[in-house]
């Protein structure tokens, strides 16, 4: 991925100032996926370009994979169309690492620089947009740019393959570089219609703050909030209302005081879980929730926050554990409309507990690792047999990734408290037991990202009625 600015005001190598970068000089920067080089291809009176210029590791895998298959060309295809994930948000997360200060229209040195508007011109290889060269431009011409677009080949020598939905992308504009990074930010990760991380409550501040300005009265508003906020209502519409009061000061001040890094933060692959049982259960229109398992209440938290799920009970059979879930959701303090969507209740999931019983789902996640063997039958009838949840999720690791952490000896589970950790045979073999013995359907997806040797670190069955 490569990110150019270049600034044709004299003198170009202000430029230097607002970015925060020596002209003379290659920086490197370190990202969570991989390397970002910062460095200037050109440096005079007239013009000074700096190039951000990122390697995503993933790139190097599937190269490695293709074996002597040519320039590398087929296995860029081959990454680009299999693995969306790491695309361009990718590179929002690295302009605010790199440019923060730019980004938000700071600069100590030269303050007066970031407030004026420079001959600017970037370019992006590549942006992906499925819909095609037209919608790229009906993104970016509103905010009054000159816009060159050149469509990538999938392969030269195969006409035959369909048009590439990758583009060189040039825009030039008299602009603060603020606007221009603000833009980028935004709707690269929205064209690409996909995020590498997460999408939390955050995400709808971070949208507001870099949007200030432009996004209001953007006339593709709708769409670019929708694909920001990967479609999650509650999100959605928070973001529609406030954009339609104007900004909070407030909420923006928090916002500013958080370094973008922090809410930039790489997902862990509990995040990934906790976002892919979400997903799940949001998919499954599952309104009433049960957490068995709760531990401290991350997944709580996150079904707290949206109103969708109406009722929400955890359960754990450690005393601590909801302890930490209490203070985690500040119960204490909450506002009663939503302390009567949620409870916390000590139990545990090996004994009949009429509680349990009339939810539209339950959910395990990473829990019966943590019991023995033997206690799993009466796990299965406690749930499968008495509870009788319309679905449950169930996520468990998938040993046979454990050679893939450096750090974990072979042969070691990844926890202390886990009691097995199994493969995906033997995961599948336990939900087809589960399926012959109650009325429940299911399905088995992965979780994190897949090795083509031994899956993915985790995995996640849907039981369905
Ligand atoms: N689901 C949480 C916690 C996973 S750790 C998360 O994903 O963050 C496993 C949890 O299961 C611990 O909190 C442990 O106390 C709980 N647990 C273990 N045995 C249990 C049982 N028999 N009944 C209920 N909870 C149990």
């Amino acid at each position: 991925m490569f990110l150019t600015i270049t600034s044709e005001t004299a003198p170009a190598t202000d430029l230097g100032y607002l970015l925060h970068k020596n002209p003379a000089s290659i920086q490197e920067l370190p990202l969570t996926m991989g390397t970002g080089r910062i460095y200037y291809s050109e440096a005079s009176e007239e013009r000074c370009t700096c190039v951000l210029q990122i390697d995503v590791d993933p790139i190097a895998q599937v190269r490695d994979r293709s074996h002597g298959k040519g320039d590398g060309r087929f296995a860029l295809a081959q990454y680009v169309n299999d693995r969306p994930y790491v695309a361009s948000s990718y590179l929002s997360v690295a302009i605010a690492q790199a440019f923060g200060t730019a980004l938000g229209g700071r600069s100590k040195e030269r303050p007066e620089l970031a407030a004026t508007p420079l001959a600017l011109t970037v370019s992006v290889a590549a942006v992906r947009c499925p819909r095609g060269e037209e919608f790229l431009r009906s993104l970016f011409e509103p905010l009054g740019y000159e816009i060159e677009i050149e469509g990538i080949e999938i392969d030269a020598s195969f006409p035959e393959w369909e048009q590439s939905r990758y583009f060189f992308l040039k825009l030039r504009g008299e602009k603060l570089l603020r606007e221009i990074l603000a833009h980028l930010y935004v709707l690269i990760p929205v064209l690409d219609d996909a995020k590498h991380y997460w999408v939390a409550r955050e995400e709808v501040d971070k949208l507001l703050r870099h949007g200030e300005g432009w996004l209001e009265e953007h006339p593709e508003k709708e769409w670019i909030v929708d694909r920001y906020l990967r479609r999650f209502r509650s999100l959605t519409t928070e973001a529609f209302e406030r954009l339609a009061e104007g900004s909070d000061p407030e909420t923006e001040e928090e916002a500013q005081a958080l370094p973008e890094e922090r809410i930039e933060r790489p997902m862990s692959l509990h995040q990934q879980r906790i976002g892919a049982v979400l997903t799940a259960l949001r998919s499954l229109g599952a309104r009433t929730i049960l957490d068995l398992g709760c531990g401290d209440g991350k997944l709580l938290q996150e079904l707290l926050r949206d109103k969708a799920f109406t009722r929400i009970l955890g359960v754990d059979v450690s005393v601590r554990s909801l302890e930490k879930a209490k203070d985690r959701l500040k119960l204490d303090r909450m506002r009663p409309a939503a302390k009567e969507r949620i409870s916390l209740a000590h139990g545990s999931v090996i004994y009949r507990d009429p509680r349990f019983a009339g939810f539209d789902a339950a959910v395990l996640v990473e829990v019966i690792e943590h019991l023995e063997l033997d206690r799993l039958p009466a796990l299965e009838r406690v749930v499968f047999g008495s509870a009788q949840p319309t679905r449950c999720i169930v996520t468990t690791p998938n040993r046979e990734y454990n050679v893939r952490f450096e750090t974990l000896p072979a042969d070691k589970l990844r926890h202390g408290d886990h009691r097995f950790e199994w493969t995906r045979a033997e995961f599948l073999a336990w939900c087809e037991k589960i399926a012959a013995a109650y009325p429940y359907r299911f399905r088995i997806l992965p979780l994190g990202p897949e090795d083509p040797e031994v899956g993915a670190p985790s995995q996640m069955a849907i039981f369905e009625r």
